[in-house]
């Protein structure tokens, strides 16, 4: 048996979420009323909060004034007055953190069924504490807190899963496909995905995916170059 199938289905990521929300206060109501339901204010969009050795977490504070859904109990208000707060948290990577396919049963697809076996560490609790107290923080910076308390995504809200597939420099059994996205040991077979990033990350990941689908697809074009295909 390969060894790249000892990490198929494994080191399954994904990113533990903290969210809250707060009010900007001081702000002036639009002088006009004109624009069209749905318009973002001049003011929206999403900031982020960069991740740091000190903060092991990725922050977006994203203006919420195209939800669909009240935010505070005297909606309307103010647009872009209503902010949300959000940590991503970087998790300590585990091979048992994983995807089981069941033999004798189907999914709703007729397809092998999945099991998830997923937990947190004790070092991934503390992150989370950690982010908790900081996104309250996080909240007072900006304005006047909508909550008390944050509150805690179940796990898997995020849907940022990674590393299924994870890639690795050496077939040691930790990874399934190469830098390149070459499956080790079956030759053009390659994977792309979120399902190929093999380290913790706390950012957003599609853009990290596309990256490694680009490298992986170049490495594919030379090979054609090479073989005069
Ligand atoms: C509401 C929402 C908001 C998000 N916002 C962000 C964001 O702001 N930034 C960000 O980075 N990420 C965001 N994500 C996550 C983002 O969608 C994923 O990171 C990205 O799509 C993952 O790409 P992927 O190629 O790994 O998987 P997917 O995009 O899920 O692609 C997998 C493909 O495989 C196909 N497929 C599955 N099974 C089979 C089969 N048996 N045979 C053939 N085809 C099959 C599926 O139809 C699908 O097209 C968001 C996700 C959601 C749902």
């Amino acid at each position: 048996m390969r060894r790249a199938y000892d990490a198929l289905g494994r080191y399954l990521n994904d990113q533990t979420q903290v969210v809250f929300a707060a009010r900007l206060t001081g702000l002036k109501a639009p002088v006009t009323t004109a624009k069209p339901e749905g318009t973002l204010s001049q003011t929206s969009g999403v900031s982020w909060v960069p991740y740091t050795n000190y903060l092991p977490f990725h922050g977006q504070v994203m203006q919420l004034d195209t939800s669909p859904v009240p935010l505070a109990d005297d909606d309307p208000v103010v647009p872009g007055s209503i902010v949300g707060l959000g940590l991503f948290c970087a998790k300590e990577l585990r091979p048992e953190d994983r995807l089981e396919f069941a033999d004798d049963e189907l999914d709703a697809y007729g397809m092998p069924a999945i099991r998830v076996h997923y937990g947190l560490t004790d070092a991934d609790r503390q992150t989370l504490e950690h982010a908790k107290g900081e996104i309250v923080r996080l909240g007072q910076a900006v304005g006047q807190p909508l909550d008390d308390a944050p509150i805690l995504l179940p796990l898997g809200a995020s849907l940022h899963y990674q590393g299924t597939t994870r890639m690795g420099s050496v077939d040691d059994g930790t990874c399934v496909c190469d830098p390149d996205s070459q499956v080790w040991g079956v030759s053009g077979l390659v994977v792309a995905g979120n399902n190929v990033i093999p380290t913790s990350t706390a950012a957003n990941p599609t853009l990290t995916s596309v990256a490694l689908a680009v490298r992986g697809a170049r490495r594919i074009a030379r090979s054609f170059d090479e073989s005069g295909a």
